[in-house]
């Protein structure tokens, strides 16, 4: 059975979250400090742990970043404010999502189903490098792309985003580490044209698979790699 931890000290929140997790068929268990949920994770690694930022004894950045030299397993945090999210991909500790309080319970099992699909063991260990997303090739050597066989006509700016963000699918990029990750030269690129970019890329994607919308806007923060679920 897979195995949740919830780590939050807002007990009223944990205990919907445990409610909603436990109905979706995931065994659930529930720490209200850091420390304790740190000593726990550590012995006995659980298949996905959801982490409140601001707790009591040891806060959920430090926990990310001690169970981090524990275990890669998947990590959620579950933060107050939407400039937290800015601070934590900031510092790049490595969770593998981000949900912003106050958050619909519903919307929290999906984004938790996500992840344990994006992180199945079968899935990231797979040796299938460079990780191109399902029906799509990126040529590095002359920036061409194509989506299930069409060709995508992007410019080099599209090409660099489609990098960045399909090879790391569900990763939340700030535009300010788009910038950085995704254009050699910086000079004439504002953060707004990343938005504008983004756009183009968008649609074309979509002319060529309109039932799916493949980069997730996050409100506020940045933008994310959706790949379609599988089937
Ligand atoms: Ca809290």
């Amino acid at each position: 059975m897979t195995r949740i931890v919830i780590v939050e000290d807002e007990i009223d929140i944990a205990s919907v979250v445990q409610d909603y997790l436990r109905h979706a068929g995931y065994e659930t268990e529930h720490f209200a400090d850091g420390q304790s949920a740190l000593d726990s994770i550590v012995a006995s690694p659980p298949d996905l742990t959801l982490l409140d930022i601001m707790l009591p004894r040891l806060d959920g950045i430090e926990v990310l970043r001690r169970a981090r030299s524990y275990t890669p397993h998947p990590i959620i945090m579950l933060t107050a404010r939407i400039e937290e999210v800015d601070r934590l991909l900031g510092l790049e500790l490595g969770a593998d999502d981000y949900v912003c309080k106050p958050f619909s319970p519903r919307e929290l099992v999906a984004r938790v189903r996500a992840v344990l699909r994006r992180t199945a063991p079968g899935l990231s260990q797979s040796p299938t490098p460079p990780g191109d997303a399902p029906g799509l090739l990126l040529d590095d050597v002359h920036w061409r792309a194509s989506l299930q066989g069409t060709p995508l006509n992007l410019t080099r700016r599209e090409f660099g985003l489609l990098q960045v963000l399909s090879r790391h699918p569900g990763r939340i990029f700030s535009r300010a580490r788009l910038l950085e990750l995704a254009y050699d030269d910086t000079v004439d690129v504002t953060e707004r044209a990343i938005d504008s970019h983004v756009k183009n890329l968008r649609r074309k994607l979509g002319a060529v698979t309109p039932e799916h919308d493949w980069i997730r806007s996050v409100y506020g923060v940045g933008f994310a790699w959706e790949a379609p679920a599988p089937g």
